[in-house]
C-alpha cells in the first residue's frame, strides 16, 4: 500500500540545494515548506523557484507553503555553534534586533517591558531553555534559567499570546505575502491566530485562485475559538511548538487529539507538526519516542505529518524525509480503516456552508460506501477546488483516492489531503463524461488501475453548481 500520511518538510540552510531539494521529493516530501521567520524574502523567493524546479525535475507534484511568522518573537542570533546556559544562570533580556551573548539576550519584541511582568516564565526555543524575569530595570528584565540547555541561531521566545498586543497577520506578513501571491504560491500559514477574523485578514482570493490557508493553532484563543477558525480556514496545523508552552504540557497530547477531530468534522486537512524527528536534527535515527509520536499522530488522523528543524537545519534532510515516510507508512498499515468511519458519525461530520456543500457531504459518504462494498480498486474524483477530494478523504477510505482536477493549483494543493493521489487532468472542455473517460485512461495508463477493475468515480456536472453530484461505479475498459 502506498503512504497515504503527507510529509511536509521545512527547506533551510541544509536542504537549499537544488540536488538536496529533489531529493527530498524524491523521498516523500509532499509539501514543502519556507518558514518566513527565517532569512531574507529575496532568499526565499529563490527557494521557492529552486522548489518549482526541484519538483519538475522529479517529476512529482510539490505543493509550497509558506508560513508567515506573525507577531513571533525572536532572540537575536546566538554565536556559532550557539551557548548552552545552565541552570541558576543570570541573564539581561533587553528588547531590540542585535546578537545575544551568554550574558545578554536581545529580544525583538518593542513591548518586551511593558508586556513581560515579574514573575513570569519565558520559554526559549520550544521549551529547551526556561527563564524565570526575577527584576526589571530602565532598559531590561533581569532572568534566572530555571531550565537550562542549548540556544542556537535565533530561537523563538514565548511570550504568552494573552500579552502580545500586536495583531496577526501582521502588516510585514501581509507584504510577504503579496510577493509569494504574485509567484504563485499554494499555500499560506498564519502564525498566532486567535480567531477566525485574523484567518479572514489574509484577504487573499479564495483557494484555488489564491493559496490554501492554513490557521496554526497555537494560542488558547485559537482552542477556544477552535470550531470558527477551522470552518474559516483551508486547513490547519497544529503547532504543538507554541502550542505546548501556551498549555501545561500534559495538555498537549489530548490537545492534539481534540484539534484534529474537529478538522476531520469538517473535512479539514490538519498537519501535527514540530519536533516529531527532533533528535535527527543530529543523529542517524530517531528516537523511540519520535517514531512512536509520527505513527500515533497518524492514528489520531492526522492527514500531514511536519519536519521542521530537522529539515531546515539537520545534517541528513533527505534521510530524516525518507524515515518519516517509512514510519508514516508502516502506521497507515496498521490504520483501523474499518473501525474509523463508525466513529465518524460521533463526530458530527458536517460540512459548513450552502446546499451544495451538504450534496457532497451526502455523495462522498456513499462513494466510500460504494467503493468499500464494490470492492472497488480505486476512487477517482474529479474536482474543481479539491473540496471533494478533501471531503472523502476524511472517511478514511482504503481505497486509494485518485484526485483529478484540471486546476494545477487544485492539483498542488492536493498534496497535503491525506491519502490522496494529485493528478493534473487535461482541460478538454466537454461534458462530464468524456471527463471522466479522460480520468480513467490517465489513471489506467499510469499503471493506477487495470482493465476489469471497477472503480467508483465523482464528479460535479458543469455549471453553476459547485456540489459533487455524480457517483458511477464503473468497470474499468
Ligand atoms: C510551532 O510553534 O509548533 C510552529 C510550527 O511554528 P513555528 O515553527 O513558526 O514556531
Amino acid at each position: 500500500m502506498a503512504r497515504r500520511t503527507k510529509i511536509v518538510a521545512t527547506i533551510g540552510p541544509a536542504s537549499e540545494s537544488p540536488t538536496v531539494m529533489q531529493r527530498m521529493v524524491e523521498a516523500g516530501m509532499d509539501v514543502a515548506r519556507l518558514g518566513l521567520a527565517h532569512d531574507t524574502l529575496d532568499l526565499q523567493i529563490e527557494r521557492y523557484f529552486r522548489l518549482r524546479a526541484a519538483a519538475e525535475a522529479a517529476g512529482r507534484p510539490l505543493g509550497i507553503l509558506v508560513d508567515l511568522p506573525g507577531p513571533k518573537v525572536r532572540a537575536g542570533s546566538f554565536p556559532d555553534g550557539g551557548l548552552d546556559l545552565a541552570e541558576g544562570q543570570h541573564l539581561r533580556l533587553t528588547p531590540g534586533t542585535g546578537h545575544s551573548t551568554a550574558e545578554v539576550v536581545e529580544v525583538d519584541y518593542e513591548g518586551l517591558l511593558d508586556d513581560v511582568q515579574v514573575g513570569d516564565s519565558l520559554m526559549f526555543g520550544d521549551g529547551s531553555v526556561v527563564v524565570a524575569v526575577r527584576d526589571r530595570d530602565g532598559d531590561g528584565l533581569a532572568v534566572e534559567v530555571d531550565h537550562g540547555g542549548h540556544l542556537e541561531g535565533r530561537p523563538g521566545v514565548h511570550v504568552p499570546s494573552d500579552r502580545l498586543r500586536v495583531p496577526t497577520p501582521t502588516s510585514a506578513d501581509l507584504r510577504m505575502l503579496d510577493a509569494f501571491v504574485d509567484v504563485g504560491v499554494d499555500m499560506v500559514a498564519v502564525s498566532f491566530v486567535r480567531s477566525a477574523h485574523d484567518v479572514r485578514r489574509v484577504g487573499t482570493e479564495p483557494h484555488p485562485r489564491g493559496p490554501l490557508v492554513i490557521a496554526k493553532v497555537e494560542t488558547r484563543a485559537a482552542v477556544e475559538n477552535l470550531e470558527g477558525i477551522v470552518a474559516a480556514s483551508g486547513a490547519i496545523m497544529v503547532a504543538r511548538g507554541d502550542l505546548g508552552a501556551e498549555f501545561p504540557i500534559e495538555e498537549l497530547p489530548h490537545l492534539q487529539k481534540r484539534i484534529i477531530r474537529k478538522c476531520i468534522a469538517l473535512g479539514r486537512p490538519v498537519i501535527t507538526a514540530t519536533q516529531m524527528l527532533e533528535s535527527m536534527i543530529h543523529a542517524a535515527t530517531p528516537t523511540r519516542a519520535e517514531a512512536s509520536d509520527v505513527a500515533n499522530a497518524v492514528f489520531d488522523g492526522s492527514s500531514a505529518v511536519m519536519l521542521s528543524g530537522e529539515t531546515a537545519i539537520g545534517h541528513d534532510p533527505v534521510g530524516t524525509v525518507r524515515t518519516m515516510a517509512r514510519i508514516a507508512g508502516r502506521a497507515d498499515q496498521e490504520f483501523d480503516y474499518s473501525g474509523w468511519a463508525p466513529q465518524l458519525s460521533q463526530l458530527n461530520v458536517v460540512t459548513p456552508g450552502a446546499g451544495d456543500a451538504q450534496v457532497t457531504d451526502a455523495m462522498t459518504m456513499a462513494a466510500w460506501r460504494a467503493a468499500t462494498e464494490a470492492r472497488a480498486s480505486a476512487i477517482l474524483c474529479l474536482s474543481r477546488t479539491g473540496f471533494t477530494v478533501r471531503v472523502i478523504a476524511r472517511f478514511r477510505p482504503q481505497t486509494k483516492i485518485l484526485g483529478f482536477s484540471t486546476d494545477e493549483r487544485t492539483v498542488r494543493q492536493l498534496t497535503l489531503s491525506w491519502g490522496a493521489t494529485p493528478i493534473a487532468l487535461p482541460e478538454r472542455g466537454g461534458e462530464t463524461h468524456t471527463q471522466i473517460e479522460a480520468a480513467i485512461e490517465i489513471a489506467r495508463a499510469r499503471g493506477e488501475i487495470r482493465s476489469g477493475d471497477t472503480v467508483a468515480v465523482l464528479a460535479g456536472t458543469h455549471g453553476g453548481s459547485t456540489a459533487t453530484d455524480q457517483l458511477r461505479l464503473v468497470h474499468v475498459p
